[in-house]
């Protein structure tokens, strides 16, 4: 059976990390594109005027438009080109981060995310949209990022929000590569640049990829409540630092060499519910891990285990947690229309996934949610 793994080459986080950004981009050469916001530059202006300073580097700032477009992305080469640098920094959240995969296209790239709200990170796929924020196509690079650099200062500063939207995100990494490996399906560590299948073949996950995937979840139910409190008090504690590391590595790692399966499928769809648009990717993907575990019919107390944890940490447990406060069954139908498009990874699952299945896994895990919450009296 043919299997694969990818990652990127160096993975590194602690405080201050950011004064050693310089070190990095030395490895490359003088200079470095910085796709960045003009906020999270502005948050972090103090330790790229020391790093600059202290390894005699040149950062070539790029004025981010802030989507990940094609044009955008034919812009910023231009950049580089013209000013001849010799790697390419992604500095921010998730859109200035994929503008730089698509930029540096699998070379030379040195990512540094400021806060921990999905796992995307690590992995050498990115979303494109059009300049005016639909989307357009993913795009798949021949190597994962050459480094991704985190400071752990810089996440604890940011909205806790975001950390536990990170935690929603690394939620549904275990259950979907448990599926993914239960059915053999495909995993996108498989997939070269450029194709959404590979000319040599499609691959499978390894052991490697679903243990660490597994290592993710008992990490969030272990440290992800006092976590939480580090991330409220601004503070750096190991509970943090273990959450960082399962929300972006972990998580990373996991989804992308491990696969994704109905989880990510039903938050897809439920993004065409206009109420979901206020709330953060993890949010949508730790309801719909509910609604996966409905739709695989999980264990009783495992269900219970992910319904404490969310409440623990604040993740929506039922449709109005994520802006949806009522939904008709055709409305709801539509939605697992959507969850269960041919190309969706929901089809991981190791049985047929019906639309009706999927409406009522949602309709279930909505009730079980509020039952829940209504429970404890919340
Ligand atoms: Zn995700």
């Amino acid at each position: 059976m043919r299997k694969a793994f990818i990652s990127p080459t160096k993975y590194v986080q602690g405080e201050d990390e950011l004064f050693n950004l310089g070190y990095f981009v030395k490895t490359f050469g003088n200079s470095a594109l910085l796709i960045a916001h003009p906020e999270d530059v502005k948050r972090v202006r103090a330790k790229l005027d020391y790093t600059i300073n202290k390894f005699n580097i040149t950062l070539v700032e790029s004025n981010f438009g802030g989507e990940c477009s094609r044009e955008e992305v034919r812009r910023l080469q231009g950049l580089a080109k013209d000013n001849a640098c010799s790697c390419t920094i992604g500095l921010g959240g998730g859109k200035a981060i994929d503008t730089a995969k698509c930029v540096a296209e699998g070379e030379a790239l040195i990512i540094v995310p400021t806060i921990a709200a999905t796992d995307a990170p690590t992995s050498h796929s990115a979303v494109l949209y059009t300049p005016d924020g639909q989307f357009d196509d993913y795009a798949y690079f021949k190597q994962s990022p050459s480094v991704v650099m985190i400071d752990t200062t810089v996440i604890a500063a940011a909205p806790t929000r975001f950390l536990v939207s990170g935690m929603g995100d690394a939620l549904s990494t275990y259950f979907e590569a448990r599926a993914t490996s239960n059915s053999y399906s495909n995993v996108n560590a498989g997939l070269p640049c450029g194709v959404r299948e590979g000319a040599c073949g499609p691959a499978k996950g390894t052991n490697t990829a679903l243990a660490l995937a597994k290592f993710c979840y008992e990490t969030l139910l272990k440290d992800g409540p006092s976590a939480k409190v580090a991330c409220d008090c601004n503070l750096v504690t190991p509970a943090l630092e273990n959450i960082i590391e399962a929300n972006i590595l972990l998580s990373g790692l996991g989804f992308e060499s491990g696969g994704l399966a109905a989880a990510h499928a039903i938050h897809n769809g439920l993004t065409s519910l206009a109420g979901t648009h206020h709330y953060y990717h993890g949010e949508k993907v730790a309801f719909s891990t509910i609604a996966q575990l409905v739709l695989e019919n999980a264990d009783q107390d495992e269900l219970q285990e992910v319904l404490d944890f969310c409440i623990a940490v604040g993740l929506p447990v039922c449709l109005a947690d994520i802006g949806v406060d009522s939904v008709s069954a055709e409305e709801l139908l539509e939605v697992a229309r959507k969850a269960c498009i041919p190309e969706e990874s929901i089809h991981s699952m190791p049985f047929p996934v019906t639309a009706e299945a999927v409406a009522a896994a949602i309709r279930v895990a909505d009730q079980l949610g509020r039952n829940y919450k209504q429970g404890r009296g919340a």
